[in-house]
């Protein structure tokens, strides 16, 4: 996915694969900064879609600015963990939107989720989203 890789060179990141059983310290989506570049810790035995999900989250943090190195590490701010999984939702959207001529009416949600491998915890956001891209010009247009 080419976008992708347009933001990680855009940001300065790159991307470290490893493996879990080598090295069972690292965790996915883990950030270090070596003399100015950044990596991404990437389990190698993610699929392409997880990956990509993993990358557009942590591209996410890095171009709101948010400071940290691990999603998961305790005391994480909640709202920059959502505003990171909302942009990632955000490329999605875009992408699943672009296989279609006009604008669907209806958006399956769990067909979306289950096409990019997304975590079920998502659908809130999802929805809100999808709303967002295509709920106002819906209403926009019912007003002509
Ligand atoms: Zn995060």
């Amino acid at each position: 996915m080419s976008v992708i890789k347009e933001l990680l060179s855009e940001l300065a990141l790159k991307i470290k694969y490893y493996n879990l059983s080598d090295y069972p310290h690292l965790k996915d989506g883990m950030k270090f900064n070596i003399r100015g570049t950044t990596y991404i810790f990437i389990d190698i035995f993610n699929s392409e879609k997880v990956t990509q999900n993993i990358l557009l989250h942590e591209i996410g943090h890095v171009s709101f600015g948010h400071r940290h190195l691990d999603c998961r590490s305790s005391g994480w701010d909640r709202r920059q963990e959502r505003e990171a999984d909302r942009y990632m939702i955000e490329h999605r959207a875009d992408e699943w939107l672009a296989q279609f001529d006009w604008e669907p009416d209806v958006i399956d949600y769990d067909k979306f989720i289950e096409h990019f491998e997304l975590e079920k915890r998502h659908y809130g956001l999802v929805v809100e989203v999808f709303d967002e891209i295509i709920g106002q010009p819906q209403l926009h247009s019912h007003c002509l």
